[in-house]
């Protein structure tokens, strides 16, 4: 598969609309274990990537990694708004000077997750967005030449999102809750699945 950051303008606005579509949910997980601004701190990172999304998409695979990294550490702010910026950023790192196929991909997203978890000082089970981010990870770089690919990614995502329920928050502002942070999902485990989930759509209607 060779995909053009073209993609990335119905990436975007896919991305944009799962959170609108989705938003009193994610705004109410984050309320009942965080302080409830996650929705919107979200929501102002991809209303500024939605404006600029037909500028970013004519850039290259790397400019425009570094470019969303640098709209969602500025605009989005929050625990959330540094590690999505880690990734885009790192990403961009990774590739540089390498033609973005599929495998190439896989190994950028890898290290971008790699780099959220040096930032946030987290790991996989500790009940944050990194329990789908990992897993998917692992999908991506496990099955990059596999014709299955896209639906075992969406797969891990919902069951990474999913295992975050029964875990006891060790990071962020839900771990203050201790033991009363089980039983409920993430609130950034959800928006990342649900984000990941829609970009994927898109990628599948492209075929
Ligand atoms: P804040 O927690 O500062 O209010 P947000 O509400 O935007 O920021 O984001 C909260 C989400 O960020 C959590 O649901 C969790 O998924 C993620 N998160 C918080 N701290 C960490 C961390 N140290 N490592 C990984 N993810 C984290
Ligand atoms: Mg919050």
């Amino acid at each position: 598969m060779q995909i053009t950051p073209l993609i990335l303008e119905k990436i975007i606005q896919a991305a944009n609309d799962i959170i609108e579509q989705n938003k009193e949910e994610v705004a109410e997980l984050d309320r009942v274990i965080g302080d409830g601004d996650h929705v919107i701190n979200i929501q102002r990172g991809l209303s500024v990537l939605t404006e600029q999304r037909a500028e970013i998409s004519q850039l290259d695979w790397v400019a425009a990694w570094n470019k969303i990294g640098m709209i969602c550490m500025s605009k989005i702010g929050g625990a959330s708004g540094s590690l999505f910026g880690t990734l885009f950023v790192a990403m961009a790192k990774n590739a540089k000077g390498k033609e973005v196929d599929t495998l190439v991909f896989a190994e950028a997203f890898s290290a971008g997750v790699e780099a959220m978890e040096s930032r946030g000082k987290s790991a996989a089970g500790e009940k944050t967005m990194l329990d789908v981010l990992i897993p998917v990870a692992t999908v991506l770089q496990e099955n990059a030449a596999e014709p299955e690919l896209l639906i075992k990614i969406k797969q891990a995502a919902v069951l990474g999102m999913e295992s975050t329920k029964d875990m006891l928050a060790i990071k962020g502002r839900a771990s203050f809750l201790e033991e009363r942070s089980i039983g409920h999902i993430d609130a950034g485990a959800r928006s990342s699945q649900l984000m990941i989930c829609a970009m994927v759509d898109v990628l599948q209607q492209e075929g």
